[in-house]
């Protein structure tokens, strides 16, 4: 059977228009924030300051997944609102991770953008449920998921009625221990060739190690990638969650350089 989301049903991009900013369109997107929102000030401040770099979506988690129960979990409801409020202050959009079926409603209310995690890829429940409303998902590929079972979760999606999909390659667990996740480019190249939905990388997840985001951020960027998630926190050694693999200001600025002279050297597949 052939796939909605697949070339063979679609051969033309799809691609997701989000309060202006085109997903797909063939320029990378960049979109940026902290791992969690972790308040008003310090997200207000970094959304302002990731505006100013050229930042297109910010992004910042209100319902965390964290392998420990004791481990901070998010602000839930008031993350959502600090989130909207940042979108009312730079006029960007937002994207931000729904865990739970219960949620999706009031995720929807105040998100742009809603994100499905890579625990979550294979939550059918959820997927069809975000498959009903009419915003944009950005599905994370599983922790050990195959190209084929991304795709497929993808399709839950898109048969429940919500065509506006949006992939993400974030790394995939395999023996390796010293990075986080092993990112595969091969695995997003290929996904970019079988599906028509835009294809993202997330090279903070995908690493673990802030010394190797950049380098492989321009990797993916090289290699076709429709956009690119980069955590970024201004005190990363500070940070509730993801510290060692956030960018601090410096670095993700000296990034941003790099990113854009790099697309304006059209070396770009
Ligand atoms: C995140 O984006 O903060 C996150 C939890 O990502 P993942 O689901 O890829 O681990
Ligand atoms: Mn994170």
């Amino acid at each position: 059977m052939e796939l909605k989301v697949g070339r063979k049903k679609k051969n033309t991009k799809t691609v997701i228009n989000v309060k202006g900013v085109e997903i797909g369109a063939g320029e990378p997107i960049i979109i940026a924030g902290p791992c969690a929102v972790e308040g008003e000030e310090l997200y207000l401040d970094e959304a302002q300051f990731l505006k100013s770099l050229g930042v297109e979506i910010l992004r910042g988690g209100a319902f965390k997944p964290r392998t420990s129960p004791y481990a901070f979990s998010g602000l839930g409801v008031e993350g959502l609102k600090i989130l909207a409020q940042a979108r009312e202050i730079t006029g960007l959009p937002v994207v931000t991770e729904v865990m739970d079926p219960r949620d999706v409603e009031i995720v929807a209310e105040y998100a742009d953008i809603l994100q499905i995690g890579s625990r979550n890829m294979q939550n059918f429940t959820l997927l069809k449920e975000v498959g009903l409303i009419k915003k944009p998902i950005l599905l994370k590929r599983g922790l050990a998921a195959t190209i084929k079972e991304w795709l497929l979760a993808a399709e839950y999606i898109v048969d429940s009625g919500n065509e506006q999909v949006i992939l993400c390659e974030r790394g995939i667990r395999t023996f390796e221990d010293y990075t986080r996740n092993t990112f595969d480019l091969a695995g997003m190249v290929a996904a970019l060739d079988l599906t028509h939905l835009p294809v993202i990388a997330d090279p903070s997840h995908a690493t673990g190690r802030r010394e190797l985001v950049g380098r492989v951020a321009l990797g993916a960027v090289a290699a076709g990638a429709d956009g690119i998630m980069l955590e970024v926190h201004p005190r990363p050694e500070e940070a509730l969650s993801d510290g060692r693999q956030s960018l601090d200001y410096n670095e993700f600025k000296k990034l941003m350089d790099k990113i854009k002279g790099f697309k304006s050297q059209s070396i770009l597949l």
